[in-house]
């Protein structure tokens, strides 16, 4: 039965209407100064919290509801014979539901240019308080900090006149929760302001169960940041298919990141296989960015992940028929691309991420390692400097395909190695890439070297199956552009990449070898830029 609430609310919202609901089923009112005011102004009789405790609210309102007669009201316990006597003889009435949220203090500290005493005024005291009393004893008192909670409760109390012990439970919770991050956030603030510390708060609390982890014995969940606004897969919505695996998140996470970091305007897409693109594409339109990133490796693309920064359509649809692939997550779908996919197999994920193109508003990235926790502010940019240091010049119109396939090495997992294919004018193409080895000559000579020209095979039996295959392949590489996420330690790089008719390297330099890299491209008739900016991905 709930016969008295406290009310005591920052923000307002919805609380005339939860106190008129409250009233009219006959439950008395208790109110601190603000919120009784409006609750009067709009016909509702309650009672100053003031009245109960005796003492009028002081000291600019930093002591409000801090008496015995509150919370002696909220924590006694109904089963304890002792509690009720000492309750009665002291005069107490008791509280059996509270309705508190808080002082705005996150809002507060992120305004710009905020005070440190304005800070402080905004830390609430009674506030927490409240709710943690009534939490504590949620055996008798039902505890909302969140106004989406009024409704409901409302509901609940109308049609069974109580509040079920399991609803009092899960807001309980709640309301710990919430002072919990309340608090948190008061630890994060004043730890750099008193005590020039960086503290850091996890605070991910809603998450969906996943069928399995990384592998089938393993138990996983996904679980998302609070309020995280912007292109994130937390605000992705999936329209078809089976649910999303673990795997998927990290996949489609590398997906988005590397389009993301693109900054096409033009249609692109990128492939994704193990948390690497295997294929990345620009295109004049979105089935052409599709075939071509496609191209870039059609063997790995088995299984894959799709992402384009434009809305999917038909003829992209229709060219991924009889292709195996694990999810198209692109910021929207046409009807009839969705129709038609949504055919082509029940198990297709089909994720819409309408916030794709928006900007991303996160700057730090952070990785566990056992017992820790690591955070760097994000790999933002391409290059520092563009220094052409061998004999053969690198023309400036490569830059746009340079920046492209330095883009593309960015998002593949170290060492990497990405040659990239001005394929048509101003639309690029990944032709094949070298990820993941320990050492950087694998990349070029085992893998992105060799996979170029088995990549090529395939093209040239479809586009040009008449040309001679050496002089095919000799007319496209020299005309590719290869990127390197480090520096080249020795130049046995420079010389694979020369004995697959590479012509034209970036690297970021700065090896204590350099001169004998450049010695050797002079030699070997390779153009090769620093650019001064490494981008290790591990
Ligand atoms: P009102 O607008 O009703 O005057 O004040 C509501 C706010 O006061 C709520 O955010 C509530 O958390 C906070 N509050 C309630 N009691 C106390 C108290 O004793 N001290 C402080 N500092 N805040 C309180």
């Amino acid at each position: 039965m709930v016969k008295r609430a406290l009310l005591s609310v920052s923000d307002k919202a919805g609380i005339v209407e939860f106190a008129r609901g409250l009233a009219a089923l006959g439950v008395e009112l208790l109110s601190t100064g603000g919120t009784a005011r409006i609750l009067r102004d709009s016909g509702i009789e309650v009672k100053d919290v003031s009245e109960v405790t005796g003492f009028p609210e002081m000291m600019d309102g930093r002591v409000k509801t801090l008496h015995p007669n509150i919370h002696g009201a909220i924590l006694c316990n109904r089963h304890d014979p002792d509690h009720m006597d000492q309750a009665y003889n002291a005069g107490i009435e008791l509280i059996d539901l509270v309705a508190v949220n808080l002082y705005p203090f996150e809002i507060t500290v992120t305004k710009e240019g905020v005070l440190l005493e304005e800070a402080i005024e905004n830390i609430d005291i009674g506030g927490p308080t409240i709710l943690r009393s009534a939490a504590k004893n949620f055996h008798f008192v039902t505890v909302l900090c969140d106004p989406a909670d009024y409704g409901h409760v409302l509901k609940e109390i109308r049609s069974t006149g109580v509040v079920s012990e399991n609803t009092r439970k899960q807001l309980a919770v709640k309301a710990f929760r919430h002072t919990a991050y309340y608090d948190a956030t008061i630890d994060t603030y004043l730890s750099k302001e008193l005590a020039s510390e960086e503290v850091l708060h996890l605070d991910f609390t809603e998450g969906v169960e996943l069928r399995y982890g990384e592998n089938w014995h393993q138990k996983a969940k996904f679980f998302k940041e609070p309020g995280v606004k912007g292109p994130s897969l937390a605000n992705a919505r999936q329209l078809h298919g089976k649910d999303l695996s673990y795997n998927n998140y990290v996949d489609a996470d590398n997906a988005l990141l590397t389009i993301k970091d693109l900054h096409a305007e033009k249609p692109a897409v990128v492939i994704v296989k193990h948390n690497n693109p295997c294929g990345l594409a620009i295109g004049d339109t979105l089935l052409e960015a599709l075939s071509a990133a496609w191209d870039g490796d059609p063997i790995s693309a088995y299984g894959s992940i799709v992402c384009s920064n434009k809305v999917f359509d038909l003829q992209s649809a229709e060219f991924l028929e009889g292709k195996f692939i694990e999810i198209i997550l692109a910021p929207g779908f046409d009807h009839d691309a969705l129709e038609y996919l949504k055919k082509k197999s029940s198990n297709l994920r089909l994720v819409e991420l309408p916030q794709l193109n928006d900007v991303f508003d996160f700057d730090h990235t952070y990785k566990f390692v056992v017992g820790g926790l690591l955070k760097q502010s994000r790999d933002v940019g391409l290059y520092e400097k563009w220094d052409c240091v061998t004999e053969k010049e690198f023309p400036e119109s490569m830059r746009p395909l340079s920046e492209f396939c330095i883009s593309a090495c960015k998002s593949t997992k170290s060492n990497s190695i990405t040659i990239a294919y001005e394929y048509k004018k101003s639309c690029y193409m990944i032709l094949a890439m070298g990820a993941g080895q320990p050492n950087r000559v694998d990349s070029i000579r085992k893998l992105a070297g060799t996979k170029a020209r088995e990549n090529l095979k395939v093209m040239h039996e479809r586009d040009s199956p008449k040309e001679d295959f050496n002089e095919y392949c000799t007319k496209i590489l020299s005309k590719c552009v290869m990127a390197s996420d480090a520096f080249f330690p020795f130049d046995d790089s420079i010389v694979h990449a020369a004995e697959h008719g590479i012509m034209y390297v970036v690297s970021p330099g700065g090896s204590i070898r350099d001169n004998e890299v450049i010695n050797t491209a002079n030699n070997l008739g390779v153009s090769l830029v620093f650019t001064g900016m490494r981008h290790f991905l591990h």
